[in-house]
């Protein structure tokens, strides 16, 4: 066996004890885990401070001074030792709570020692609590780099004196004793391509960096493979799906598409828009199966591209079917369309959970005659029993709504894969996109429609509330109507957040009837009651809509121009965007206020300040992400990508992962199946990474 793949216990400086640890801590098992724990940062151990310039705000700090005056204090168990450092500029104390029996047989007091820590501050001293400590003369002989590695760690391997220091010494233990396997991960023609550093070499200079320069490369190097190998995977399986599937050929443009677009369309299509229908058109016609991911952020008028794409594929004899993630939204898709379209003598039909069976009987078959060209709904239209004569197109609206099973269902619904397109709101940043979304092509609508005013958006806190009830009563005098979105339902003892049903009670209270009417919508109602809620706001008889999130995706109610959200705090950011789109659909100016208590998050705080600065949602998203990182952004969850980014941030990496996206889309255009004899480390390194984590599989 290689010895890389050797159980840490046997390695030198570990033992049962550390490597049960580092096992249950940080998943570290081989030789080969170790050299895969990279470190996060770097320490400049040529620089040392004076100890009257150590401050708690500085990190990591080194310094030289003598050490003194050893002192036993504390009761009991709970005792703990101290000790003077200083030199001619000042003194700070150092402190050790655990391993005091050693550090006072290690140290000498009096001597001089180089100290190495995190300074803090406790009353008006300054002290460093667990040092690393190094005799001069040890240190100058050990620095070989002024860089020096710092490892990511738990607070239990610290209490248990893992240090850095320690990681340090194994994992050059590990590279001393198997250098020779370390071998070459990457093609070396793509080594050379790139001007990569080798993989041998990368790996030592990450741990070990010779200097800044080398550590640079290691860095990207290292980053570079990691997102090749990802960008690999992805594509991989979109050439394979290329191979394996032809798609249906929309080749013309004809009576329905033209009809509607010469006799129906009651504005002109922004550019955006034209040049995305061209796009899909272009892709319709080239036999291969489409499967794009449409972005526009709210309001950018993704549904009647949506119709026009549909029409399309009925033009070519198709049926085409759309897809939303709410009833509600689905039921306003289906008007909206069904208006669209009056007159054209095409057949639509609407498909959600409550459509009743005897219906639903007859839907079905005129699904299966093809006497339905345009079908709608929900979910309930990706059951097995739900039969098309010919489908051609799914559209997908509001994906991230959508996990990707589901999206892989309305595959299997004609003989061969419909063209898929999914829109999305939320916008993603690119890099993201690339990857999450990374087999899909992409198009994005980036403009609105004339005549938009962006909407105001206003950060309130709660103690002001009545300036917004007054603001609200002047608003509705306009004759505008207004939507106010609570977090809860009901109030909740785990949250302090507002809730609709007390909110409900104090609206009702300062809106009275006759003069108000108040419509109420939440995921609780039963289908009928929310429709019927729905209508009412839609046609203007309520002036206010009381709501929960359930309003957040699509719902269009133009006269509506002012979105105030309740305990804004607690929603995330792309939340927040969806929310705030709801409004500003209108001509006339339209506001969000982002109503929260006194007490705010850092983090909150940089969300409800994003919102006020900003209505362009790719900015959002970009804050977002770095809010949460990328595994945990909206799109993200539900894609089956694990994002276990050892060491590229999508939020800084963009060049690399652009890169790294060519070189694998170069190596597959040229060899899809990578049959070939130097591209056989690619299969090797792609198993591997299946089995570290099978989930790659699910993307489809
Ligand atoms: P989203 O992209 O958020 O789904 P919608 O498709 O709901 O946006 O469109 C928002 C509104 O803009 C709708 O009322 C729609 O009729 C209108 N709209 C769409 N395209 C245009 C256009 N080119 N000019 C004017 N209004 C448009
Ligand atoms: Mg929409």
């Amino acid at each position: 066996m290689q010895q890389l793949e050797a159980d840490i216990q046997f390695l030198k400086g570990v033992g049962p004890k550390r490597a049960e640890l580092l096992n249950k801590e940080l998943n570290i098992f081989t030789g080969k885990d170790l050299l895969f724990h990279f470190p996060f940062r770097y320490i400049d151990r040529t620089k040392f401070y004076k100890i009257a310039d150590i401050s708690e705000n500085l990190p990591n700090i080194q310094a030289k001074g003598i050490i003194t005056n050893f002192q036993t204090k504390g009761s009991g168990r709970k005792t703990y030792l101290t000790a003077d450092f200083y030199d001619e500029t000042g003194k700070i104390e150092l402190i050790w709570f655990k391993g005091t029996k050693w550090v006072k047989q290690s140290l000498t007091s009096g001597k001089e020692y180089i100290v190495f820590g995190k300074p803090a501050r406790y009353g008006r001293k300054i002290n460093i609590a667990h040092p690393e400590i190094d005799k001069p003369e040890d240190a100058e002989k050990k620095i070989t780099s002024s860089l020096q590695a710092v490892y990511p760690s738990t607070e239990k391997l610290t209490k248990n004196n893992i240090t850095s220091k320690v990681f340090r010494k194994i994992i050059a233990g590990v590279l001393e004793t198997s250098l020779s396997e370390i071998t070459e991960t990457l093609p070396l023609y793509i080594v050379k391509k790139y001007h990569l550093l080798p993989f041998r070499k990368a790996i030592i200079n990450i741990h070990f960096p010779e200097n800044a320069e080398k550590l640079k490369r290691a860095l990207y190097r290292l980053k570079f493979e990691e997102l090749f190998y990802i960008q690999l995977s992805i594509l991989k399986k979109k050439f394979g799906r290329r191979l394996k599937y032809n798609g249906f050929i929309f080749s013309k443009v004809g009576f329905y598409f033209n009809k509607f677009y010469n006799e129906k369309l009651p504005f002109e299509l922004t550019n955006a828009q034209k040049r995305v229908i061209k796009e899909i058109r272009k892709d319709f016609a080239s036999g291969k199966q489409v499967n794009r991911l449409l972005q526009g952020d709210v309001g950018s008028g993704k549904t009647l591209v949506a119709l026009m794409l549909m029409l399309i594929a009925v033009d070519n004899g198709y049926q085409a079917s759309l897809m939303a993630p709410t009833e509600i939204l689905a039921g306003q898709h289906f008007k909206t369309i069904r208006n669209f379209l009056d007159g054209l003598g095409l057949e639509t039909a609407l498909l959600t959970g409550s459509v009743k069976q005897s219906e639903r009987k007859k839907l079905h078959k005129d699904l299966e005659s093809g006497r339905i060209n345009i079908l709608i709904g929900t979910h309930a239209l990706i059951e097995d029993i739900v039969v098309f004569k010919n489908l051609g197109l799914v559209v997908i609206d509001e994906q991230h709504r959508f996990g990707v099973a589901q999206r892989a269902k309305m595959w299997k619904k004609n003989i061969r894969p419909p063209h898929v397109i999914v829109m999305t709101a939320t916008p993603i940043p690119r890099t993201l996109a690339m990857t999450v979304y990374g087999d899909l092509e992409i198009s994005v609508i980036n403009e609105l429609p004339p005549g938009r005013k962006p909407v105001k958006t206003i950060h309130s806190y709660d103690g002001k509330r009545l300036s917004v009830f007054k603001f609200i009563k002047e608003q509705i005098k306009a004759g505008r109507q207004i939507y106010i979105v609570y977090p809860l339902i009901y109030e909740s003892e785990n949250f302090d957040y507002k809730d609709l049903e007390d909110g409900l009670e104090s609206i009702s209270r300062a809106f009275p009837p006759p003069e108000y009417a108040i419509s109420v919508l939440h995921g609780r109602m039963k289908p009928e009651e929310k429709e019927k809620s729905m209508q009412l706001f839609i046609k203007g008889i309520t002036n206010i809509m009381i709501a929960t999130t359930v309003i957040e995706v699509g719902v269009d109610v133009p006269n509506a121009s002012v979105m105030i959200i309740e305990s804004a705090e607690r929603f995330g950011l792309s939340q927040l965007h969806q929310l705030r789109g709801r409004v500003g659909r209108g001509a006339d100016q339209s506001y969000c206020i982002l109503m929260t208590s006194y007490k705010l998050s850092k983090e909150a705080k940089i969300r409800i300040k994003t919102m006020t600065e900003t209505n362009d949602g790719f900015k959002i998203a970009e804050v977002d992400m770095k809010l949460r990182g990328p595994g945990d952004t909206e799109g993200t969850r539900q894609s089956g990508i694990p994002f276990e980014l050892k060491l590229s941030d999508l939020s800084k990496d963009y060049k690399i992962l652009e890169t790294a996206r060519n070189a694998a889309d170069l190596i597959l255009t040229e060899d899809p199946e990578l049959t070939q004899d130097k591209n056989q480390i690619l299969i090797k390194q792609l198993k591997s990474l299946i089995v570290r984590n099978k989930k790659w599989g699910m993307i489809s």
